[in-house]
């Protein structure tokens, strides 16, 4: 087991030994992982969203962008092209799009699921758990669903108003009905430092996550956040290796926000305890309309054939691209109902309070 000390995390925060962090990370992961990297083909079906953070280029309020909504046949041709290319997950993406009703989403993953040996992993946002529930039973394997900080009283500012609490018990509620649950923080955002830093490791690994999704923040010109000063790519870096030796069997993505000043940094997180990729399938004429942040999409080549140019990095790197699903490596959750007197859910409870108080 790998323990740090809250001493020991701020110094490596700071820099004290990036060598050794990275070093220790990347150990870490040979360890669990060895030097295969799992493949997740992430599908943005729609840039149409209900809501206003602070931070993403996708945000209602933007009018400067074209905005787009594939339908459910275009939806699966995609999703078939990178299973056909060999990829073990689809993970699919959208703004907080409520334009698709909750049995079109099932419809989708579960035709998706008959048809290809492929896990679903979904990141459509602040949907409803009943909604959750129902994709789960027509076969939906994993969420991704970002707390973006931990810190309550930024969270309210950088989500237009909305509480923390309801995202974090939207988090767990996933997790408790059995999916694979993925989160994580936009790291070195407007008016946080260090200590908001190290509180959100200490927060995302008392989680146990499945899987830990870190980027460093990137202002995009038609937002509120435009003119703020980018997240630093170096302690986006220290904070993914940190995460990785605490949470060792954890999912830890190379993310594209970390590509989009140079894709160097890319494949440097995979030799620094990152152990999965990313690369966008969205059809080409949609790729430049998902513009979360500047640079989302330019990072590992936007062509068809972005699953190759993955694998073709990846083998450039000493390492191997793999086709498995990459199910987590953690012991699998035990539904809430039958847990109610062990320390799972409990843990999070104290997570939740301890927060709280911290704020
Ligand atoms: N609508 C869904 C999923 C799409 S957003 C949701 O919000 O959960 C996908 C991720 O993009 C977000 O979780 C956020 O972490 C990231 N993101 C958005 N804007 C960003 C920015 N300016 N810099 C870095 N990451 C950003
Ligand atoms: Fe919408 Fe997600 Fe962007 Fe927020 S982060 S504006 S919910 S796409």
């Amino acid at each position: 087991m790998n323990t740090l000390t809250e001493q020991e995390i701020l110094a490596y925060l700071v820099g004290a030994d990036d060598k050794e962090l990275f070093g220790r990370a990347e150990a870490t992961k040979q360890e669990v992982f060895g030097n295969e990297v799992y493949l997740r083909a992430i599908i943005e079906f729609s840039n149409i969203c209900d809501k206003k953070c602070h931070y993403c280029g996708l945000r209602a309020p933007n009018s400067t962008i074209s905005r787009y909504r594939m339908d459910v046949q275009a939806i699966r041709d995609t999703a078939a092209a990178a299973a056909d290319a060999g990829a073990g997950t689809i993970v699919l993406q959208s703004g907080d799009d409520f334009g698709y009703s909750t049995q079109v989403i099932g419809e989708l993953v579960r035709d998706i699921k008959e048809r290809h040996d492929v896990a679903v992993t979904l990141s459509l946002g602040d949907r409803g758990l009943d909604e959750y529930e129902f994709w789960r039973d027509c076969g939906a394997d994993r969420c991704l669903l970002k707390l973006e900080t931990t810190n309550p009283r930024l969270y309210k500012r950088i989500r237009g108003g909305e509480d923390f609490s309801a995202r974090l018990h939207r988090v767990q509620g996933i997790r408790d009905m059995g999916y694979e649950i993925g989160s994580g923080v936009i790291v070195d955002q407007p008016d946080s430092d260090m200590i908001t830093t190290l509180r959100d490791i200490l927060f995302l690994t008392q989680l146990d996550l499945d899987m830990i999704a870190i980027g460093p923040f990137i202002p995009h010109p038609h937002t509120p956040l435009g003119n703020a000063r980018p997240g630093s790519i170096t302690l986006s870096h220290r904070v993914t290796a940190l995460l990785r030796i605490l949470n060792p069997h954890a999912n830890i993505p190379s993310t594209s926000a970390l590509g989009t000043e140079s894709p160097k940094e890319r494949q440097r997180a995979l030799t620094r305890g990152c152990n999965v990729l990313m690369p966008s399938m969205t059809p080409e004429e949609h790729r430049r309309d998902y513009n979360i942040y500047p640079g989302k999409n330019e990072a590992i080549s936007a062509s068809k054939h972005s699953l190759d140019s993955a694998k073709d990095m990846i083998r450039s790197l000493g390492l191997t691209p793999s086709s498995s699903k990459g199910p987590s490596k953690k012991s699998p959750h035990v539904h809430e109902s039958s847990t109610q007197n062990t320390v799972g859910p409990c843990a999070h409870r104290e997570t939740e309070r301890e927060l709280v108080a911290a704020d």
